[in-house]
């Protein structure tokens, strides 16, 4: 079974005519009630401000607490929309991330998988700078939590988005016991990424020409990430994007529907046969590939669930 984190306040969201829209997260609900209906669903808990300044400076989450406006949409950077629903959305998103670690941490199973069916995207999201549709770094947050929980010593984050998540690289890259592998279009938004950006030895990242095919992919993937991190993780995170398949109309990387299955099959059976997975949604705006590429992802994490 698959632990599900969802909440209608995902809804409420409103970015107008904005790629990251209100129907991505429609297009995720149909299918989850389609293909994982019977699987487990929780509604995530709203966090805190104290828990998102684990990661973020404070005064950068009152900023955006207070900027949150009565009606109408703003920008909080130039990608970047809050509307009156979008508070509630960003503190679900952080908060279904981190239920998922209080949930592994209270459980007596070996291997819990959890899907945060969220919005927006938090990768881009810096200490103190919303960027990228993201205001608050969701799963920086969550692996932030989970490693001051004492209880898992080294965390690896694999995000295949089709964009490098500068947040969660510059937020980890002095910690050597939290890996960061990303494979992303480079050069392309935000315009870091580069191969040699290896932090503490600790950051793994698989710049993808564009064009790049999925053959291509599949070699510099397992070239740059799969060979070359050798250690073992108590706890797998995925950014999970879908903006690298084909028909996405805001990258130019070429992937296939099951080239989600692929990489998420081969990260599983290289890093996390036997720990806790935690996939948190990133990136995907065409609607049809952000289904199907969603649903290969999900097939895999499945496969590799307890029942
Ligand atoms: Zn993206």
């Amino acid at each position: 079974m698959i632990n599900f984190y969802f909440s209608d306040e995902y809804l409420n969201h409103d970015t107008g005519s904005h790629p990251e829209s209100v129907e991505r997260i429609k297009v995720v609900n149909k299918l989850l009630l389609k293909e994982y209906s019977n699987h487990n669903f929780y509604t995530p808990s709203l966090a805190c401000k104290e828990l998102i300044a684990n990661v973020h400076d404070i005064d950068y989450v009152n900023d955006i607490f207070d900027k949150i406006p009565i009606s109408d949409l703003i920008y909080l950077d130039p990608d970047t929309i809050a509307s009156p629903g979008s508070l509630k959305s960003y503190l679900s998103a952080v908060g279904g991330s981190v239920d998922a670690v209080d949930h592994i941490l209270s459980s007596t199973k070996e291997k819990n998988v959890y899907f945060c069916a969220h919005r927006p995207p938090g990768h881009h999201a810096e200490k103190n700078r919303a960027m990228g549709f993201g205001v608050f770094n969701n799963v920086a947050i969550s692996a932030q939590y989970a490693f001051n929980k004492k209880k898992f010593s080294k965390i690896l984050i694999v995000d295949f988005d089709v964009h490098h998540g500068n947040g969660t690289q510059h937020i980890f890259q002095d910690n050597p016991n939290i890996y960061y592998a990303s494979s992303h279009q480079f050069p392309f938004y935000p315009g870091t990424g580069d191969i040699s950006e290896i932090g503490q030895g600790n950051i793994f990242n698989c710049p993808l020409p564009a064009g790049c095919n999925s053959n291509l992919f599949r070699k510099l993937f397992k070239e740059n990430i799969i060979e070359k991190i050798n250690e073992s993780f108590d706890l797998l995170y995925f950014s999970a994007g879908f903006d690298s398949h084909k028909l996405d109309p805001l990258a130019s990387i070429n992937l296939e529907d099951d080239d989600f299955e692929w990489i998420t099959e081969t990260v599983i059976k290289k890093f996390a046969l036997n720990i806790p997975i935690i996939s948190v949604l990133e990136g995907g705006y065409d609607m049809k590939a952000l289904y199907s590429g969603l649903n290969n992802h999900l097939k895999v994490l499945q496969k590799y669930s307890d029942d």
